[in-house]
């Protein structure tokens, strides 16, 4: 169809010493489909990641350096406003969430999506209200993905697909309009690989569009719209799975790796 990018990134440069992450020219995202962001160990897609979500800032001031998501400029927004803009990303489960329930790990996400503001000042009797609202929301997405048995168990308690589709299921908490995923497939045993990759599909087939970093190459080929390939921070292919596998460059660029 018609491009519709939903994210354009120009120009956006991360250095650490003397280690170019991240060079990115130019790279846009379509909306409504699954893209998957690949490329070998250390290639800048952690980095890249980071960076659009405002984690993370560019080493300087680049000319022509912009980037903007769903029509709004991003250069200098924070984490929470990135995520007030309808782009959110999953975070693997830490120490302090795995000691909390996965109910109270919904409403954690809720929280940090929205921003502090909702839970400080006058926003505090609003969410107060809303509480019972948010609540039932983690219910039906728990139920979705075939955790809501589990709500009252620590989420340290789950096996490896179970965190992934809680990871997912917090992220969806705020009603996002992109959802990036960092290596979905990670610690994730066959049983429920079949699940996890059908979430993610009818997620797209719902609209959403889907951002994810990826090694596992299965998944790639199974379930990428579009692939976009990056190596020693710029992006070297992008096409359609079979298209960028085929791509000598891409080749090269993993070969090298390793
Ligand atoms: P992987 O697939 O292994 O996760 P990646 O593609 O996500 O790798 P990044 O983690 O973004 O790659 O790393 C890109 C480069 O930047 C690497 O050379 C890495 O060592 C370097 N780098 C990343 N973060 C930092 C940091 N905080 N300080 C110093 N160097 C860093």
């Amino acid at each position: 169809g018609k491009p519709d990018p939903i994210l354009k990134v120009d120009n956006i440069v991360r250095n650490f010493g003397g280690i170019t992450a991240v060079d990115v020219d130019h790279l846009e995202v379509q909306r409504g489909i699954i893209t998957a962001l690949i490329g070998p160990n250390g290639a800048g897609k952690t980095t890249f990641f980071n960076l659009i979500t405002g984690f993370d800032r560019p080493s300087s001031a680049r000319q022509g350096a912009h980037w903007s998501f769903d029509g709004r400029t991003l250069d200098k927004t924070s984490a929470s406003s990135v995520a007030l803009a309808g782009m959110v990303r999953t975070f693997q489960l830490t120490k302090a969430l795995n000691r909390m329930t996965v109910m109270d790990n919904m409403m954690l996400g809720a929280r940090d999506q929205k921003g502090e503001r909702l839970l400080n000042g006058p926003f505090w009797f609003t969410w107060k209200k809303q509480e019972a609202e948010v609540e039932a929301k983690a219910k039906d997405l728990l139920q979705r993905f075939s955790l809501l048995a589990k709500k009252d168990d620590f989420a340290g308690s789950l096996s490896g697909g179970q965190r992934k589709l809680l990871e997912m299921a917090r992220a969806l908490m705020s009603d996002p309009k992109m959802i990036m995923l960092d290596e979905p497939m990670a610690g994730v045993n066959p049983a429920l690989t079949q699940s996890l990759l059908g979430h993610i599909q009818s997620l797209r087939d719902e609209g959403m569009t889907v951002l994810f970093v990826e090694h596992d190459m299965h998944m790639v080929r199974h379930i990428s719209d579009w692939v976009v390939v990056m190596a020693e921070g710029r992006i070297i292919s992008e096409g359609r799975a079979d298209e960028v596998m085929a791509d000598q460059a891409v080749v090269d660029a993993y070969l090298g790796a390793h």
